[in-house]
């Protein structure tokens, strides 16, 4: 899409004298060049990409009015105060603030002194504030985490469902719906709901080549998680647990190690989530045991690890919720814990979900393709970076690109399995099956008789542990079926039918078995973090300093640390020690507004080091 000259030059000029930037990043200048094309346009973008920006400067380019619709009051919030002081006139009407200030804030919007107001979507979508602006002129209209309004994707908001209407009472002004996470099913369904004519989708390319990806089975959780964290040392962190109960035993567990942890979530009183999450934000080093519920909306962008405890929902989930590391660029690391319980559990929540069965459907295969994941045997980048549709080679940042696993043929083993599954009538579980392969005889076993069976005791070599893994992987291969429905039952696929026909093989990990029994301690990731480090002790020094004086500027602001200026810029400031404003200037993130309110503040801290 070619841009006349004169938008050409404007839109450079946004970029470098508002928001501080030379360049746009990948995938930004298309969406932004579509929307000043005004062409509605969905932009699949991953977390930290810079998404914002894409919306921001059309808007800014336009003038007039942009309406943004965000889901979450704090993230909202954050992104008014970080536009304010980068000199754009923004402003949200939200239950955060009081009847007067809403008020006060339309009527300047009526009267055309805001670029940018941000509105939940159940603000928006009331019949009165739909008639009140539409007889504005407004000129864009963005609609922020849009994967909210499709029921086939991972976290669909029935409010944000009546936002198609937009399109029909606005013609003629552009939406930017964007998301960073978007299944084929989900980009369709949003286009549908909320493009009437010609619209462009873009997807950039998912990879965050910084996080590295690491998958270990469930053994001794607390040993894993605590050697994993181990590795941070003196870094901001969020682990992720599938309860409440978890989170606060997790956060109990890292203090007595020595790490600072604070738990979050949906039980705690919302002053003590506030604080947890402000200090989580402004101090240094604090590990985040929480919920889901914690997150979103946290642009955050030095935290170096995310773990999980659990597995999460789907892979969208996942991919998000690690997508929170390394927002800065600078190597992070991530952890995820599996083991069989977690995916009964999971099924489970998926059955109990009220939702029609095609849904259900959906949940389930979403949740087969994570644990697919965790059992990969190849660079999980790929599998990850493959479920959304993008090809790539070995990254060389995982934990099977760093440790290749060796494939064996389990085709016997499975043979076992199958035959014991058969024999059983096709009724029984994992445990039941694997009690009947080891021989035992178990009050169950013996009330079914299933001691006389052929099959009893006829893998007696092999570990619990090591059935437990080979069954997950046939599972995660397709040659056997968890019976989602009843009571967890294993059935045997055409797949795994076949390899009694002497058709085809099973390859498997024997490696994933013994790892259950035998935990690997990983240094992995943590002699990469000590690696990234960029920086020399003077220079870590001064870096201190200007982290200071960034905490009390925001603290007197009452914003995050990193709506000033994130880490990023000011590690650059260490390193290049701008002593005046012409150097400042070359900093990246430096729009003309800060460096009016904040060049000599930090100049100062230079000169002073
Ligand atoms: P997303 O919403 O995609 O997760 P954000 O919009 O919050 O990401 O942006 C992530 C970070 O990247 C922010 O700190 C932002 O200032 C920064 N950023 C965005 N665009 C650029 C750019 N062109 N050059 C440098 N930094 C950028
Ligand atoms: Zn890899």
């Amino acid at each position: 899409m070619t841009l006349s000259a004169e938008l050409e030059t404007k839109k450079k000029q946004v970029l470098s004298e508002i928001f501080g930037y030379e360049n746009f990043r990948d995938g930004q200048e298309e969406v932004v060049d579509a929307l000043l094309s005004n062409v509605s346009t969905l932009a699949v973008m991953p977390t930290g990409a810079g998404k914002s920006l894409c919306y921001q400067i059309p808007a800014l380019v336009k003038g007039g009015m942009t309406i943004v619709v965000s889901p979450l009051l704090a993230l909202m919030e954050d992104q008014v105060a970080s536009l304010k002081l980068s000199g754009v006139s923004a402003e949200s009407i939200s239950s955060n603030h009081d009847r007067e200030e809403n008020v006060a804030t339309w009527r300047r919007a009526a009267a055309g002194e805001i670029s940018l107001l941000y509105m939940a979507p159940e603000r928006l979508m009331t019949e009165r504030m739909l008639s009140a602006i539409a007889r504005l002129p407004i000129t864009l209209i963005a609609i922020d985490e849009a994967h909210c309004m499709s029921q086939w994707g991972p976290a669909f908001r029935p409010d944000y469902a009546e936002l198609g209407r937009l399109a029909d009472m606005f013609p003629d002004t552009p939406i930017a719906a964007m998301t960073a996470t978007a299944d084929e099913a989900t980009r369709k369904d949003i286009e549908i709901q909320l493009f009437r004519k010609k619209h462009k989708t873009l997807v950039s390319g998912f990879d965050r080549p910084n996080i590295s990806l690491a998958v270990e089975t469930k053994n001794s959780w607390k040993n894993q998680l605590i050697s994993f964290v181990e590795n941070y040392e003196g870094a901001s962190g969020i682990v992720y647990c599938l309860s409440r109960k978890k989170t606060e035993e997790v956060a109990e567990l890292l203090n007595s190690e020595g790490i600072k942890a604070l738990p979050y979530h949906a039980g705690l009183s919302s002053e003590k989530r506030n604080d947890h999450q402000n200090r989580f934000i402004t101090e240094s080093g604090i590990v985040m045991s929480a919920t889901v519920a914690f997150g979103m909306g946290i642009d955050k962008p030095d935290v170096r690890f995310v773990a999980h405890t659990d597995l999460p929902g789907s892979m969208e989930a996942y991919y998000q919720e690690i997508g929170r590391a390394g927002r800065d660029g600078a190597p992070a690391g991530t952890l995820l814990l599996f083991g069989a319980n977690d995916i009964r559990m999971r099924r489970q929540f998926i059955e109990q979900e009220d939702s029609d069965d095609e849904i259900k459907m959906r949940g389930h295969r979403r949740l087969d393709m994570l644990v697919s994941y965790c059992e990969a045997t190849s660079c999980r980048r790929q599998t990850l970076l493959k479920y959304f549709g993008e090809d790539s080679k070995p990254c060389g940042n995982c934990d099977i690109c760093d440790n290749p696993i060796e494939l064996d043929d389990g085709t016997e083993l499975a043979l076992l399995v199958t035959g014991a599954i058969y024999e059983t009538g096709e009724r029984f579980g994992q445990a039941h099956i694997i009690e009947v392969l080891r021989g035992s005889n178990s009050e169950k076993i013996t009330k079914f008789r299933h001691n006389s069976l052929d099959c009893h005791g006829s893998g007696r070599d092999l570990a619990k542990s090591q059935w437990q893994s080979l069954i997950r992987q046939m599972v995660a291969g397709n040659y056997l079926e968890i019976d989602i429905a009843g009571y967890g039952g294993l059935h045997i696929t055409a797949k795994g039918a076949d390899l009694g026909r002497a058709i085809g093989t099973f390859m498997y990990r024997p490696e994933a078995a013994r790892a259950e029994t035998k935990p690997k301690k990983s240094k992995r990731a943590g002699a990469k973090f000590l690696k990234a480090i960029p920086i020399s002790e003077q220079d870590e020094e001064l870096l201190q300093g200007l982290k200071k004086l960034r905490l009390k500027l925001a603290q007197d602001r009452n914003v995050p640390a990193f709506v000033i200026f994130p880490d990023k810029t000011l590690i650059e400031m260490a390193i290049h020690r701008p002593t005046n404003r012409e150097e400042f200037t070359e900093i990246k993130g430096v729009g003309q507004k800060k460096l009016v309110d904040f060049a000599d503040l930090f100049i100062d801290v230079v000169l002073d080091t």
